[in-house]
């Protein structure tokens, strides 16, 4: 090892240990975090909804949406694809209220239903389709009652389940399996090694046990997707240590061998298919064809209410005094937008994902791993898309950020090739034959080059 990387081991080991000796450092910034995100939820309810002069400096709700939407919300996907899942451990105030409330509770054993593994599929598909039609990200009602109604719920199952634990973040937050999977290719994690772990206790010292609130059995721990990067277990037994590892190398040879069915769902139709569309269906042409398609049946059927009932706005997006309100057709095109994305993204990448496995000679064996290959361009696909909210808002304000779109069509090509080398070194694992490993990335790289593609046109044109 060269001194350089000895010294950025060191270095990075350190950090490690420094959030051992932190942690009442660390309580106080999750309860300012609690205090500004409470706040950030909860003011913007009791004020008016903020005209075209207000702006994100004069208008508490107007910071509060940016605050939200356009920077946390991206650059913690940022983040956890940089440097791992800091924001779990470190800063989410809900998982944070979460483990608070579990301290207190009654400490029950977790239901087996609750350890379902669709849990966090479910849980985001709902989120993000109920809050594209609340329109969460320009309103401050649903946002309070989305945001602050899982937090709530968060801290429902803390006080009853587990002792001291993170029983919501493991099993039930809407971003748990998405920020589980992007983290796979930071390349930062808490290594353990086995053979330190297994020395007897006294060559390693006193031991005082770890509370592992994400209830990881560290000992096993490989790749720490689940990890929270909370950094308690950081020296314990002396097995235990923050760790550079080469970016992605989890997916090809760490978890990614054993990835499920689930983590596939989330990647292909919900990721590459859903995210998109629901983030841009208001610009979409296709939204407009079937809205149009939708209206004229309406009118030639004579039904009339689809077209002008209003709903409550915790249903559908309901604000005569903005302008904006989302009649029964509009929602429902949304949905069936979203359905023809994710059914599109499916047949386009799980038909390129299927024919690899079979070309690695695998049948269906490699399907769930080569489709982590795609992590790095859902990941880019969804900061880049979550990005259109920073910069829509900062827009609104007069603040132009140049070269934003070129920045990230190239993010999302970028991306895409990382994707496509990654499955590369996949095929490697499987096959020795060079026409083979040729044949299998290409066929990844088919759709993953169209849906780059895609956005970049959306981006630039
Ligand atoms: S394994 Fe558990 S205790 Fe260790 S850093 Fe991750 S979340 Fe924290």
């Amino acid at each position: 090892m060269t001194p350089t990387k000895a010294r950025a081991k060191t270095l990075v080991a350190g950090v490690g240990d420094l959030l051992v000796r932190q942690q009442a450092l660390i309580r106080r910034l999750q309860w300012t975090t609690i205090a500004l995100y409470i706040a950030l939820l909860v003011l913007p309810l009791f004020l008016p909804l903020p005209t075209s002069q207000d702006f994100i400096w004069n208008n508490v709700t107007r910071f509060a949406q940016f605050v939200f939407w356009g920077i946390w919300w991206p650059f913690v996907i940022l983040g956890t694809a940089l440097i791992g899942r800091f924001w779990c451990g470190l800063l989410c105030p809900e998982g944070a209220l979460s483990e608070f409330a579990s301290e207190r509770g009654s400490g029950r054993a977790i239901p087996s239903w609750m350890k379902w593994s669709g849990w966090p599929v479910v849980s985001f598909i709902s989120t993000t389709v109920y809050g594209q039609l609340t329109s969460i990200y320009q309103y401050p009602k649903p946002a309070a009652l989305l945001l602050g109604g899982s937090t709530l719920v968060a801290m429902v199952v803390g006080a009853r389940y587990g002792k001291a634990k993170r029983v919501w973040c493991r099993f039930l937050c809407p971003v748990s399996g998405v920020f589980g999977l992007i983290s796979k290719i930071a390349p930062l994690h808490f290594k353990v090694e086995p053979e330190v772990w297994r020395r007897p206790l006294t060559q390693v010292g006193a031991i005082a046990a770890v509370n592992c609130a994400p209830l990881i059995p560290i000992k096993t721990m490989q790749g720490g997707s689940a990890c929270h990067m909370c950094g308690r277990c950081s020296g314990h037994r002396g097995a235990i240590r923050l760790a550079w590892r080469r970016p992605a190398s989890d997916i090809v040879y760490g978890s990614g061998r054993a990835a499920t069915r689930w983590e596939t769902f989330l990647i292909v139709p919900v990721l590459l298919g859903l995210v998109p569309a629901a983030l841009h269906w208001s610009s979409s042409g296709l939204f407009q064809s079937i809205r149009q398609w939708l209206v004229e049946l309406c009118v030639s059927s004579h039904w009339i209410w689809p077209l002008s009932v209003r709903l409550p706005w915790w249903v559908l997006t309901n604000y005569p005094s903005a302008s904006d309100v989302m009649t029964v057709v509009d929602g429902l095109s949304l949905l069936a937008l979203i359905a023809v994305s994710s059914v599109l993204a499916s047949c386009m990448f799980m038909v390129a994902l299927v024919a690899c496995s079979f070309v690695l000679r695998k049948h269906l064996g490699a399907v769930h791993h080569i489709a982590q290959a795609l992590i790095p361009v859902a990941a880019a696909s969804l900061f880049c898309g979550l990005l259109s909210l920073t910069i829509t808002q900062l827009r609104c304000d007069g603040i132009d950020l140049p070269f934003i779109d070129r920045c990230r069509g190239m993010i999302v090509l970028l991306a895409g090739a990382w994707s496509v080398m990654i499955a590369n070194r996949i095929s490697a694992l499987y096959t020795a034959s060079i026409q083979r490993r040729a044949l299998a990335t290409t066929l990844v790289s088919i759709p993953t080059i169209a849906f780059s593609w895609g956005w970049l046109v959306v981006f630039l044109f």
